[in-house]
């Protein structure tokens, strides 16, 4: 008799436990099941005591949320399908009709846009900060302010707030902060102890990372963590999280929890590559500006020493020039044509080097006082040896002659 396939399906074979290897192994799942009926009335998931479903959690994405609490100082995290789709979770879950969220003026793009689309349609308004001003954020709050957005560094013009003030306005107010975590990383400072040594620990009340960037390291996978110390705050998001049906893929979990080993290696790597090009950048005479936050003329750099200095600091793979208004929209397009090794496309922290001009002027309400007039281009550096990079951004520059 041929084998019956509920042979094949309910197979009594169980390999031996204890197997041991580098990476935990991948647990995928929309069903789990339970032992008996009493058991699945009785298994509770909010707390991680026991698998319910796939959606839920399971032994892989507990695992890397562990770790990422680990990397962030914080005590409980959410996974997320996109470092966006953590912005929008925490937005979400925190904002009502009648309440107002603070976004600084820098702020990763579609923070905005979530705030001018779904968040305008359901009655919650916005103002958006000089992220470089902490008295203005102070004097925007209001008693509809529900929710402030911080961000450090600004991600395309890499402005350096004053976290600590920022902070410190927002506990005086009791109002929520949360953090867009993804250029620090949980390695330039730690966002739940912004002031090491301090006798109250300052900290943001989420944060929130794309684990797109640089935990996963490879530009291949999308994924968001929101982190948090409070279990009544980290309750609020997981509830409106599983509402929002905001599950990841184990696979996905598999690829960042394999990154994470060498993040440390890859963001000083970055580092190191992307400080010694805006250096160079810097004796060029096409540029009227370059912004990277341990460059000491680059704006708030001050701030970046006090939260990421010690020794010379520490700070991600990014940096913008601003060319001289000389040269054309047409000739800063046909530099980033003319570029060989950085690659044209959004996102950052994987080991391509990556190169993208922005219409700041769309960006803005205004031009910035503290930003050179002219076509921004931003570099996230990849892991490329760094002689290359520059003889490639020389190669280009000398196109524009
Ligand atoms: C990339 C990025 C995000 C969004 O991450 P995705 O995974 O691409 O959705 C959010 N904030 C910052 C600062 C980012 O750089």
């Amino acid at each position: 008799m041929p084998v019956s396939s509920t042979d094949l399906i309910h197979h009594g074979y169980l390999p031996p436990a204890g197997f041991a290897g580098t990476q935990p192994g991948i647990f995928k799942a929309s069903t789990v099941f339970f032992p008996n009926v009493a058991a699945m009335r009785q298994f509770e998931w909010k707390d991680k005591s026991a698998y319910t479903y796939g959606l839920h959690g399971t032994p892989t994405s507990y695992t890397l949320e562990e770790r990422l609490c680990t990397l962030e100082g914080g005590l409980q995290c959410l996974l997320v399908p996109s470092g966006l789709a953590a912005i929008a979770n925490v937005s979400l879950a925190l904002l009502n009709s009648g309440d107002e969220v603070l976004i600084p003026d820098n702020v990763y793009g579609p923070n905005k846009a979530l705030a001018q689309g779904e968040l305008m349609h359901w009655g919650i308004s916005h103002q958006f900060y000089d992220a470089l001003n902490p008295q203005d954020l102070a004097a925007k709050i209001t008693p509809k302010t529900r929710l402030v957005w911080l961000e450090a560094a600004g991600s395309v013009t890499l402005e350096f707030p004053d976290l600590i003030a920022q902070v410190r306005i927002c506990k005086a107010a009791g109002v929520l902060c949360a953090l867009d975590n993804t250029w620090g990383a949980g390695l330039a400072f730690a966002p739940f102890d912004l002031q090491p040594g301090a006798k109250m620990p300052l900290a943001v009340d989420i944060s929130i990372h794309a684990l797109t960037k640089y935990p996963n390291g490879g530009g291949d996978v999308l994924m968001g963590s929101v982190i948090t110390r409070s279990e009544a705050l980290h309750m609020q998001l997981k509830l409106c999280h599983m509402r929002l049906g905001l599950g990841v893929a184990a696979n996905d979990v598999e690829s960042v929890l394999r990154g994470l080993p060498s993040i440390k290696l890859r963001y000083t790597a970055h580092d190191e590559a992307t400080r010694a090009l805006a250096h160079w950048c810097q004796t060029r005479p096409e540029f009227a500006q370059v912004l990277h936050p341990a460059l000491a003329n680059s704006p708030g750099h001050r701030h970046w020493q006090v939260l990421c200095g010690g020794g010379p600091g520490t700070a991600a793979g990014l940096f913008s020039v601003i060319f001289k208004p000389d040269y054309s929209q047409a000739q800063v397009d046909a530099f980033c044509d003319g570029l060989k090794l950085f690659e044209i496309g959004y996102s950052w922290g994987g080991p391509v080097s990556l190169v993208m001009p922005y219409n700041l002027a769309s960006m803005r309400a205004g031009w910035p006082a503290h930003l050179a007039h002219g076509t921004l281009v931003r570099f996230s550096i990849g892991l490329e040896a760094v002689d290359d990079l520059r003889a490639d951004l020389a190669a280009a520059l000398h196109l524009l002659a």
